[in-house]
């Protein structure tokens, strides 16, 4: 059989393709693209022609059978998405999993990713994180999956669009606290790429300041929640609580 490869793509500046992306581009059979015409773009920036085929959201179910097809028979396959890695908050888990249970050999080529790219620069902890990919849409669900994630002492890393980075982190201020800590980084890698760190509060008002800071596209870190201290009593005031006992009558 051939080979699925899952190719990473820029999330903003062009300058990160990988030149191994760009071979595999140009040598594989067919190029599965989420929008045709974008990857087109992309494509010929670089000089590359390929054939491809459309694999969306929507449309995956009904892809997915005549890709195994093509890749059973020996063909390759390269996997991209519109932006970044796939399958991270984009198409291409059904042909993946497809691939792998018919026994076929997929290989990631790596390159961005938008939640990576952003941890990396935000001071944030990043031994151990969350990553929560867009928040659901309406409010009453949004405000129940921040509640189940309040507790949570990891760095917590979601997505988010211009329409409701607003909405969203007023709802992170009021499920999570106006204190705790996080950043928001905008259109990371392209021309006006900013990083703004602080509370929530803060970053609520400073959203609310400028239309400006509203627009584009946005990955949203948050602090996670402060460790308990232990057991809750520490041995040192276990042995105070003991002196004080002593002395009750
Ligand atoms: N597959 C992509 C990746 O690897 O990061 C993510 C695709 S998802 C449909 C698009 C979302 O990723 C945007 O709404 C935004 O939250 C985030 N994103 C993508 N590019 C970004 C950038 N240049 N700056 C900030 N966030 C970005």
């Amino acid at each position: 059989p051939g080979i699925l490869y899952v190719v990473a793509t820029p999330i903003g500046n062009l300058g990160d393709i990988a030149p191994r992306a760009l071979e595999i581009l140009g040598a594989v059979d067919v190029v599965a693209a989420e929008d045709t015409r974008r990857t087109g773009a992309l494509l010929s920036h670089f000089g590359i022609s390929a054939r491809q085929v459309s694999l969306h959201e929507h449309n995956e179910p009904r892809q997915v059978p005549g890709l195994i097809e093509r890749l059973r028979a020996g063909g390759t396959v390269a996997l991209v998405s519109d932006a970044g890695t796939p399958l991270i908050s984009d198409p291409g888990y059904r042909l993946v999993v497809a691939a792998r249970e018919a026994g076929i050999r997929v290989s990631p080529v790596p390159g961005p990713v938008a939640a990576i790219a952003a941890l990396s620069i935000s001071g944030l902890p990043s031994d151990r994180f969350v990553f929560e990919g867009f928040l659901p849409a309406k409010a009453s669900a949004r405000r129940q999956r921040l509640q189940a994630l309040a507790e949570d002492p990891r760095t917590l890393i979601f997505y988010e669009s211009s329409h409701r980075i607003a909405d969203c982190l007023a709802d992170m201020r009021e499920t999570l606290g106006a204190d705790r800590r996080a950043v928001v980084a905008r259109e990371l890698t392209k021309t006006f790429e900013q990083i703004r760190g602080g509370s929530l509060d803060e970053l609520c008002n400073w959203l609310a300041e400028n239309e400006d800071h509203r627009k584009g596209e946005f990955v949203v870190l948050t602090a996670g929640a402060p460790e308990p201290t232990g057991e809750g009593v520490t041995p040192e005031a276990e042995r105070i609580l003991g002196l004080l006992l002593a002395e009750l009558p």
